[in-house]
């Protein structure tokens, strides 16, 4: 998912370049928005932590790009290809360093998991059967 900061900023077009350059298959894709509570809902595992009232804000903050994407071993190379959460960590190269303005607005959302792949892009594109 290309994040608030990265689509207000008019980044798309470049970051989906790279993903496909890598080597994705993008599957389904599309511009929507998620209001608060669905972005509550989105990141309830970190309902805990102290961040989550400020990440749910900025991710309904303005419109976002979800995307399934296939590929070998995406979930591992997604998180190469986007870098460390912190920009500041984020490798040379890495869609985090090249585009994130923090450690929150960090520009692109990658699954940790097959498991939450799935989860994740029914979360999207319910409509997708295969997914
Ligand atoms: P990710 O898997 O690399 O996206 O990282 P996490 O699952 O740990 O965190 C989810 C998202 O919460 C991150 O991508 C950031 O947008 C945000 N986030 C993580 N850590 C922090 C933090 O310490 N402060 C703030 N403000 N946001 C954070």
């Amino acid at each position: 998912m290309i994040k608030p900061d990265a689509v207000g900023a008019g980044n798309t077009g470049a970051i989906t370049k790279m993903i496909e350059e890598a080597g994705f298959k993008i599957v389904a894709m599309k511009k929507t928005y998620m209001s608060k509570e669905r972005a509550g809902q989105f990141y309830a595992v970190h309902k805990e932590r102290p961040f989550y009232e400020d990440l749910t804000n900025y991710m309904s903050s303005g419109p976002i790009v979800p995307m399934i994407l296939e590929k070998d071993n995406a979930v591992e190379d997604f998180r190469k290809l986007i870098g460390a959460t912190n920009p500041k960590e984020a490798a040379e190269g890495t869609i985090r360093k090249l585009f994130a303005e923090s450690i929150e607005a960090n520009a692109i959302h990658g699954s940790d998991s097959d498991e939450n792949a799935t989860i994740e892009g029914n979360f999207f594109f319910a409509e997708i059967e295969k997914f």
